[in-house]
Formats: structure tokens, sequence, C-alpha cells
């Protein structure tokens, strides 16, 4: 049997928000946007939107600090600003901190809910609709379920999962990201890569996740070795990363990640390493995990990136990632120890053990790089 689902309306274009600003008429009277503290300003999505809604005669309040990896106690005090405001629709712009944070301040400011029970997808009123403006070319957040969290008490990330959180429309406009340092291009791209790779990795990919898991890994094949040098990233390059990520979206929206992005929580959250560079630093060895019982799919991914094998996959993140940050054995085993507890480790091809993920760290941290 296979299920897919894809509610969200992508509008893809130049101006694209202030073509379809009619959308905005059937979704709400009062909106709530809700932003990280500078880009979205500085790229024009947030005037664009504004420009719509106030066309459309439809009154904006903003909320402008989201912090990168976002905690509950952020999405807390958008929803009670949506509350005070009496919003019914939440517009989320900027990466996927911004945007994961729009839907948890959907789903707190209808529901009066604490982190444990928001953690459970326990919640009996709707959320309010969200839309969603994605300004890097990554997490893919503008079609998915799913909003992370960071969250101390797990030390990790948690999700919210609710298909009443996925966006309403996405508003898909790359000339947003024309201005995205080199950095965050490149572990935004790292992103998309690992979630479309673990989604055609994954015991739950089917026939039409794959295919389409297979076209973003092919468009990120093309553009990821531009990265190295960061030269020739037109319009068009822009283009072909913030579809390639959302082809990767729609893909986990089905599938949800695997072990990777599970180890890459804990990278996040002790080592503060991005999110997407945290993925691409552990790929190859990920990988090179899978390669013996599942060779086929795993050379289907390299050759469609161009690639022959995983040793070039790893040259290539390398140029990408630079100098790796240390960890010790120690922080290791207690990171696979957290990372065994995710959600999302059973959808992993190959059932991993602690063992295992150990294995992964140390030959991506520990070992000499050839
Ligand atoms: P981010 O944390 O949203 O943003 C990273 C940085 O990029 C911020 O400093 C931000 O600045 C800046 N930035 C964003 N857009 C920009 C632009 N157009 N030009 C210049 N700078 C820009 O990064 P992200 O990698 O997109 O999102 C990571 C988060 O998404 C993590 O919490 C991760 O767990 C989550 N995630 C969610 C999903 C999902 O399905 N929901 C999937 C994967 C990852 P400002 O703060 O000034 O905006
Ligand atoms: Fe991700």
């Amino acid at each position: 049997m296979t299920i897919f689902y894809l509610p969200t309306k992508i509008i893809i274009g130049k101006n694209c928000i202030r073509e379809n600003a009619s959308l905005f008429t059937v979704l709400g009277t009062r909106a709530l946007i809700v932003t990280g503290k500078r880009s979205a300003k500085a790229n024009g999505a947030e005037q664009d939107v504004r420009r719509a809604l106030e066309e459309r005669s439809i009154p904006a309040v903003i909320f402008d600090h989201v912090e990168s990896n976002p905690s509950t106690t952020v999405a807390r005090e958008a929803a009670a600003l949506a509350c005070e405001q009496k919003v019914d629709l939440v517009i989320g712009i900027g990466g996927g901190s911004p945007l994961d944070a729009a839907k948890v301040a959907a789903v707190l400011a209808t529901n009066r809910i604490d982190d444990e029970t928001l953690f459970s997808n326990d919640f009996a009123q709707k959320p309010l609709p969200v839309v969603a403006v994605p300004t890097t070319a990554g997490t893919g957040s503008e079609v998915t379920q799913y909003a992370m969290m960071t969250n101390d008490k797990i030390q990790s990330k948690s999700f919210v999962i609710s298909d009443d959180i996925m966006p309403r429309v996405a508003f898909l406009d790359a000339a947003y990201t024309e201005n995205l340092p080199l950095p965050v291009t490149r572990n935004t791209a790292l992103d998309a890569l690992s979630h479309a790779v673990e989604s055609y990795l994954s015991k739950r990919a089917t026939e039409m996740s794959s295919f389409i898991a297979l076209e973003s890994i092919r468009r990120l094949g093309r553009h990821l070795p531009m990265l190295r040098l960061g030269a020739n990233l037109d319009l068009n390059v822009r283009e072909q990363l913030l579809t390639a990520s959302l082809l990767a979206g729609i893909v986990i929206a089905q599938t949800g990640t695997t072990v990777l992005h599970a180890m890459g929580y804990s990278l996040t959250y002790f080592k503060k390493i991005d999110h997407g560079r945290a993925n691409g630093l552990l790929m190859g060895d990920y990988l090179q995990y899978l390669l013996p019982e599942h060779r086929e799919r795993v050379m289907t991914v390299l050759r469609t990136l161009g690639l022959n094998g995983i040793a070039d996959l790893k040259a290539l993140i390398s140029d990408l990632v630079g100098d790796r940050e240390e960890i010790s054995e120690q922080e290791i085993s207690a990171f696979s120890a957290i990372a065994m507890k995710a959600r999302n480790i059973p959808f992993t091809l190959k059932s991993p053990s602690q063992a295992d993920l150990e294995g992964m760290f140390r030959s991506s941290f520990l070992l000499p790089r050839p």
C-alpha cells in the first residue's frame, strides 16, 4: 500500500507572494508573522508578505526573534502574542527555525498544553493555519508535518508531528536566498541532501517517494560541487537548490528521516554544530554502514549524485565542511546512547545498535581521513 500526502499548495517563482496575495484572504483575517532576527527584513520576504497583507486589508503583528534551533519557550512567546492579538493565521518566514517556531506557535495558540503533551502530539484543538516562506534551501519545513524543537529534558531535539501543521501554502521565491551566506548555503544544502538520501534509504520508502528523492539527489549532485568555492551562485542555482530542498522535504514528509538525523541531533545539541553540517559530517560513514547489505541502493544514491563511490562523496563533503570539530570517545558513547532513543532510528534500512552508531561517529571524527 502506498500513501502519499501533500496538502500544501506550493507556489514557486519570482514575486510569487505579491502575485498571489488573494490566497491570504481565504486563510485568515488577522496574521502573526514569525521570523528570525534579521534575514527576513534584509532579503525582502517580510516586506513582500506585509505588502500582500496590506493589499488585502489583513492586519499583521510581528514576532521577530526566533533563534536557531528554537525551543518551545520561543514558540510559547509567539503563541502568547497570537492570542493577545487574536490572530487567526500564522505566517513563518525564514529558515527551518522560524518556520518550525511558527508551526508550534500555531498549535499553542489554540491549545493550552505543556511540552510533554505537545511532543506526544496530543492536542484537541486544531492549530491555526500556517503559511511558510522558506529563505534557506535545506529543511523543507514548508511542506512537512514536522516542527523540531530543542528539548533540554532529553538533551536532543523533539518533534511536533501533525498533518494540521503542514503549511496550507508555501511560497518559494529563490530571490530571498540570493544573499544566503556561503556557510549557511552549504549547511542547508547538506540538510536537503540528507533528507533525500535518508528518505531513499528508509524502510518506509515507496516507489513515489524514491522517484522524487532521486530527483532531489540528482539536482544536488549537479550543484553541490559549485558550493566548494561559492562562485556562480546565481539565481538559477539558487532556484535549483530551493527546489531540491522542496523535493527532499516532500519525501521526508512521507518517510521521515533515519539514524543519520538522529545522530546529528546530538552534535547540534552538545557541540552547537549546525543541523545540516552535523548530518553532512556523518553522511559518508552512514552510507558506508549501509553499503554491505544495501549495495545497490547506496550505489544508486552515489551514481545519481554523479559520484563513483563513497570515497568521492567523502572528499566532496570534506571540501564543503572544512575542519571537523573534535569529539572524544566519552562524547561518542553519550551521543550514541541518546541518539538510539530517537523516534527515527527504526526507519533505518538496517537496524543499528549503539555500537554501530559509535562506529559511525568514530570513523567520522576520530579516524584519520584519507
Ligand atoms: P535557521 O536556523 O533557520 O537559520 C540559520 C541562519 O541563517 C540564521 O542566522 C538566519 O538568520 C540565517 N538566514 C536565513 N535565511 C537567510 C537568508 N535568506 N539570507 C541570509 N541569512 C539567512 O537554519 P535552517 O538550517 O534553515 O533551519 C534549521 C532548523 O530547522 C533546525 O532547528 C532543524 O532541526 C530544523 N529542521 C526542520 C525540519 C522540518 O521538517 N520541520 C527538517 C530539517 C530541519 P535570521 O535568524 O536573521 O533569520
Ligand atoms: Fe533536517
